[in-house]
């Protein structure tokens, strides 16, 4: 799998550092992600300490009501033994369902259930480099797309609030994306779907070449996908999304015995720090966004405005367009 399959937004609880040091040669710990999150998410605890809050300066996010800004901390002693310390959270770190006084620290062992407020329950486990192999590659696979590699819709929509408030706390604002394959039944009805499957990769593997490290890029379903942007002005938003836009029309795919090109419809909602929409209401921005592109003939990009009149929104238009007359562009 590429490095760009694999971008992650905390520190990943998916591919540990490799070079970070351990406490115990043959364990390493983590807190597992039983309620309130994906469930089986590995947060790895680092020998320096481990924050646990809903801010964005925590090691690992929460994004619920009922977690603190600070909520917790996981310290480590030069045993390598864990202890609990409860950061006078507003609603209580409980340990094995017992309330925790605030700011003492309580031993942690092997199996031990925290929760956070009342929506996030971990549980502490110890890996060997066996059992954490297994459990990274089962957890791969509930939030990756097996066909393409990217991510699923799912860890999409239970990361982007974190991405949106890591960088809202930074000045940064967020983009979202929708692109939707143009005329994709059309491939499928004339090469086959094993054909149309090799498009779909090669189209996410155009996004992944034009999207970077901190962007969060996942197949939203079919022969739809979705990337959020980290950016500071939508003009630069519109940029990328123009980038991607060309890149994938330039792009000769060699699938069913022939040359096909193929070209997407994006659509765009930008949020601005501060002022930031709820990451909801960006998809379904950009959602309108992608209609408004596709009903402008499509193999453009459309930037959604609130209010604005929609038929003012489609920003750029195409070079070439897969409407019938011109489709498919070349055959082999
Ligand atoms: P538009 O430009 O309006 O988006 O037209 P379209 O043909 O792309 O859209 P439509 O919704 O009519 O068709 C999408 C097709 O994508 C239908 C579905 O069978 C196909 N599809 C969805 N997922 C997959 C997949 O994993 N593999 C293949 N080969 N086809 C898929
Ligand atoms: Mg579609
Ligand atoms: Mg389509």
């Amino acid at each position: 799998m590429d490095v760009k399959a694999n971008t992650h937004i905390c520190d990943s609880p998916i591919t540990p550092d490799q070079d970070a040091p351990r406490p115990h040669r043959s364990a390493v710990s983590y807190l597992i992600v039983v309620e309130g999150g994906i469930p089986g998410t590995m947060l790895r605890l680092a020998e320096q300490g481990t924050s646990l809050g809903r801010s964005a300066e925590n090691t690992f996010q929460f994004y619920h009501a009922t977690v603190s800004r600070r909520h917790a901390f996981v310290r480590m002693d030069s045993e390598g033994e864990f202890y609990l310390v409860d950061q006078a959270s507003t609603n209580g770190t409980l340990l094995n369902g017992r309330r925790l006084e605030a700011r003492r620290a309580h031993p942690l062992k092997d199996g031990d259930r925290v929760q956070l407020g009342s929506g996030v329950v971990l549980k502490l486990v110890r890996l060997d480099p066996c059992d954490e192999r297994f459990h990274s590659e089962m957890f791969e696979r509930t939030v990756r797309d097996p066909m393409t590699g990217l991510y699923n819709r799912s860890y999409f929509l239970d990361q982007i609030g974190a991405l949106r408030c890591r960088h809202g706390a930074q000045g940064t604002g967020l983009a979202v994306l929708m692109l939707d394959v143009d005329h994709f039944k059309r491939i499928n009805d004339h090469y086959g779907h094993l054909a149309g499957d090799t498009v779909l990769r090669e189209v996410a593997a155009v996004i992944r070449e034009s999207t970077r490290s901190e962007d969060l890029v996942a197949r939203y379903g079919g022969e739809e996908f979705v990337v959020a942007l980290p950016v500071s002005a939508p003009d630069l938003a519109t940029e990328r999304a123009e980038r991607i836009r060309a890149n994938q029309a330039a792009r000769r795919i060699q699938a069913g015995g022939a040359e096909i090109r193929v070209s997407v419809s994006i659509g765009l909602a930008f949020g601005p720090p501060g002022r930031m929409r709820d990451e909801l209401s960006l998809i379904e921005m950009a959602d309108q966004a992608l209609y408004q592109a596709k009903a402008a003939g499509r193999n453009r990009v459309a930037l959604g405005r609130p209010g604005a009149n929609p038929d003012s929104q489609v920003t750029q238009s195409a070079e070439f367009s897969t409407t019938s007359s011109q489709w498919p562009v070349t055959r082999g």
